[in-house]
């Protein structure tokens, strides 16, 4: 005998008559348990039983079964591949050991034979119907892999069917069992297998064995169904709730994935938890660990329950949030009244009562460990909420998105700024190579031809040479001054410049900065200038040379853009803040409105720096913007318009607490050039 051909198939063919039918496991397993016990129950005397296992571990779910159908019978056969230890062995029934390739390990057999009672279930698995199990996914939790597997084949209790089923398997078990031989023999003769006239018989006419009751079957087939429902129900169910808690997580998902704005995914993600866990109250904030407080910023609430929006949070003496904050994991509070960590704090009960709290979950909302904000479930109701593990587990999954959102939210944010840095960056390479083309390369050329005209003509008359030396000492002048300029904002830039904060009086950096401006013009007569610093002005604290420097810079350029007949004021007031504003004033050609912020960029220049004319860097402001921030003041400008006069206005602090016209305290100052 080929150990390859199926049983099923020997049947089916030996007795043509029978039609087979289609089995999922779970039934198999029902209608298999029910045989047995209907053995176990029964007055059978000494029936024939022949179990075949496709793999040992199969068999080793029942086995304690088979040692109780054992003391109703001698003629017990358990057939099964083996894994571990099954062999072929006589003990309380006889055990086969099939070869693994062999047909039986495709199929499912269980055979029971009596005098008066007969019964058999012959299956083959259907090819596939694992595979197609394979698709349920990692998360299904209650129903095993098998659940799917399907079996054709013959359950009946017609007789014949039964003895030609129990013949095959007889068979199979002599190749593997000869020195059963005898055994097998007597119960062959016993119950007319193999027997050529009950093989007759059988093809022709159905005998059933009908003396004894069959009803106690019927009922337990019933409550093994009814178990394997009950199952599957469950499975259900838990499918249900997964899908439910994946529709969520996906639906905050997709909202984080859409928004990049934190404030919306916060509030979608409050509404959607609150809504779907059917809490009174969802309310989620951003708090780092040490913080003192935090504000209520996203709240969902169910009607009728009374809002913390916008309240303010308290954290420090919250003993919920630093457990939640030292674990690194969510509280949950099952019930207020009784949990000690409540009662026991007047902050918390405090909490409790004003906003009625009877259930309370504090989630942390995390991102590699560092704190980013809390998520809090608030249930008002009576009884208080009972919390499953399903729900911590999807609060939990859901802070965890919130989290990315957050930090990608932040990162977006970042990535913003130093987008704008990059730009500012290539804005300044731009106009550095555009100003060193001009600025420097001009001057340069020029002082480069009048040294080499001065040195190739000897006969030059005197008056050509003093022409040609000013020229080119007045160029170098020039680029020293934009170099200079360019050095002085980025030290400041950067933070490489030493701060000496000193108490000094407006009126005398005044003074010194006029004086620097006429030291330097000495050609052109420059607009008339009026300084008027009230006596009673408060002393202000900065450091000397670098205030000293902004007003040089501001008188300048009022001079530079104002006519000759033109008029330069110099004033300062207090108006009662810790800041006095000082005011350079000028009647010249104005700024235009839309103008005002940018003067202060980094080599703006109203001509562009290839047309200009009025001379300078295009550094002057933003080099006084430095240094007024540098000491905590503003710098705005300040223009009707075209030919309308500018105004400059900065503010510096003053010396606290300082006496109104303290003059003489402060040493002289020397200029910085
Ligand atoms: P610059 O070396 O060109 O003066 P600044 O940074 O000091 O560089 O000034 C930038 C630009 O702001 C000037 O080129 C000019 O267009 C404008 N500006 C500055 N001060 C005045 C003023 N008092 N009146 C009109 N325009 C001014």
């Amino acid at each position: 005998m080929s150990i390859s051909t199926s049983v099923l198939s020997d049947l089916l063919q030996s007795l043509p008559y029978l039609r087979p039918q289609l089995y999922f496991k779970a039934s198999l397993t029902a209608l298999s348990h029910a045989m047995e016990d209907q053995v176990l129950a029964a007055t059978l005397d000494q029936p024939l039983v022949i179990a075949s296992f496709q793999r040992e571990r199969f068999y080793r779910q029942e086995a304690h079964r088979y040692q109780r159908l054992s003391q109703r019978s001698n003629q017990i056969y358990v057939l099964a591949a083996p894994e571990t230890d099954f062999s072929n062995s006589s003990g309380y029934y006889e055990k086969v050991a099939f070869e693994p390739e062999d047909a039986l390990s495709q199929e499912w057999h269980l055979v029971v034979i009596a005098d008066n009672y007969a019964t058999c279930l012959v299956c083959r698995e259907s090819l596939g119907s694992i595979t197609k199990n394979q698709q349920v996914p990692d998360w299904f939790p209650h129903l095993e892999m098998d659940t799917g597997r399907r079996f054709e084949g013959i359950w009946t209790s017609e007789r014949g069917v039964s003895i030609k089923a129990a013949q095959l398997l007889l068979d199979r078990i002599l190749v593997y069992r000869p020195e059963l031989a005898s055994k097998v023999e007597r119960v062959c003769q016993r119950f007319g297998i193999g027997d050529r006239n009950s093989n007759k018989s059988t093809s022709i006419i159905a005998e059933y064995a009908c003396d004894i009751d069959t009803d106690p079957f019927v009922q337990r087939l019933v409550t093994y169904l009814q178990a394997s429902q009950y199952k599957l129900h469950k499975a259900y169910r838990s499918i249900a709730a997964q899908a439910r808690k994946e529709r969520l997580v996906n639906s905050i998902s997709t909202a984080i994935r859409r928004s990049l704005d934190p404030h919306q995914v916060l509030q979608i993600a409050a509404q959607e938890l609150g809504q779907h866990l059917g809490a009174s109250r969802c309310l989620i904030y951003r708090a780092q660990a040490s913080d003192a407080q935090a504000t209520i910023e996203h709240e969902f609430l169910m009607p009728g329950v009374v809002s913390i929006y916008g309240e303010t949070w308290e954290l420090k003496n919250n003993s919920l949030f630093q457990e939640v904050v030292e674990q690194g994991e969510g509280v949950c509070v099952s019930d207020t009244v009784n949990d000690f960590r409540v009662t026991s704090s007047p902050t918390l009960s405090l909490i409790v009562k004003k906003f009625g709290v009877r259930s309370w979950l504090i989630e942390p909302v995390l991102f590699q460990g560092r704190l980013l904000g809390i998520v809090e479930l608030h249930y008002c109701t009576v009884p208080p909420h009972q919390w499953q593990q399903g729900e911590l587990d999807l609060v939990e999954a859901i802070t965890t998105q919130i989290g990315a959102a957050l930090i990608q939210a932040e990162a977006y944010a970042n990535l913003e700024v130093l987008n704008q840095q990059l730009e500012a960056l290539d804005r300044t390479r731009s106009n550095l190579i555009a100003i060193t083309g001009h600025e420097l390369r001009t001057p340069l050329s020029t002082i480069q031809v009048c040294l080499e005209s001065l040195a190739t003509e000897p006969d030059m008359p005197l008056e050509l040479r003093q022409v040609m030396l000013h020229t080119a000492l007045d160029d170098s002048e020039r680029m020293r001054k934009l170099v200079q300029d360019f050095l002085t904002l980025s030290n400041l830039e950067s933070g490489r410049v030493e701060w000496h904060p000193e108490t000094l009086t407006l009126q005398e950096c005044v003074d010194l900065a006029l004086s620097r401006l006429k030291t330097r013009t000495t050609t052109e007569k420059p607009p008339h200038i009026i300084a008027e610093i009230a006596e009673n002005l408060p002393l202000i604290k900065a450091d000397g040379d670098w205030l000293v420097e902004v007003l040089a810079k501001l008188i300048d350029n009022a001079c530079k853009f104002t006519p000759n007949q033109g008029l330069i004021t110099i004033n300062a007031n207090h108006n009662g803040d810790r800041m006095v504003e000082v005011t350079v004033a000028d009647t010249g050609r104005g700024i235009e409105p839309n103008r005002l912020e940018v003067v202060f960029d980094r080599f703006y220049q109203e001509e562009g720096a290839l047309r200009r004319t009025a001379g300078g860097t295009g550094l002057g402001l933003a080099i006084c913007r430095q240094i007024v921030n540098g000491w905590g003041g503003k710098i705005w400008a300040e223009s009707s318009g075209k030919d309308q006069g500018s105004q400059f206005h900065f503010t510096v602090p003053i010396v606290q607490g300082s006496q109104e016209d303290s003059r003489s305290k402060v040493k002289k100052r020397g200029s910085r050039e």
